[in-house]
């Protein structure tokens, strides 16, 4: 057989590519070239799409997670009296507490307790039992009033 580069004849060629063209060349001229088929030229290529299918396998999973977090946010909170943040302030006042002595009391900032008087933040759960505590006062609907 001949090389269709150097024209040697050679006792086999191996199908080569090179530059667009597909030639039968002779090993030493293999190398100006791509080998084409059964030489293993399929090295990279299939690997990608398995990458891709791992990486969307994982996507349900953080999916998951969050929703498991989120289900957890839900858990029900406190139910509080309407008036709660009314009662919150009036009883403060009651007790002659400046809204730093009773942020004070509540290891809050004055601003955070300003706010919970107005309604403008809801005190979590465990801030709700401290209010609760230093004020003695309830701010927890009662049991079965909705
Ligand atoms: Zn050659």
């Amino acid at each position: 057989m001949l090389c269709e580069i150097c024209g040697k004849e050679v006792p086999f060629t191996n199908v080569v590519k090179v530059e667009g063209a597909t030639l039968k060349l002779c090993p030493e001229c293999t190398r100006f070239g791509e080998p084409v088929g059964g030489t293993g030229g399929n090295s990279h290529g299939p690997s990608t799409p398995e990458e891709r299918t791992a990486a969307v396998a994982n996507l349900p999973q953080r999916h998951r997670r969050m929703e498991e977090r989120d289900v957890f946010n839900e858990l029900p909170p406190l139910e509080l009296d309407p008036d709660w943040h009314k009662k919150i302030r009036a009883s403060r006042e009651a007790r002659g507490l400046t809204l730093e002595a009773f942020g004070n009391l509540l290891s809050e900032k004055s601003s955070v307790v300003h706010k919970l008087e107005s309604g403008e933040i809801v005190p979590p759960d465990a801030l709700v039992r401290k209010i609760e505590r230093v004020l003695k006062i309830r701010l927890r609907a009662p049991p079965g009033a909705s």
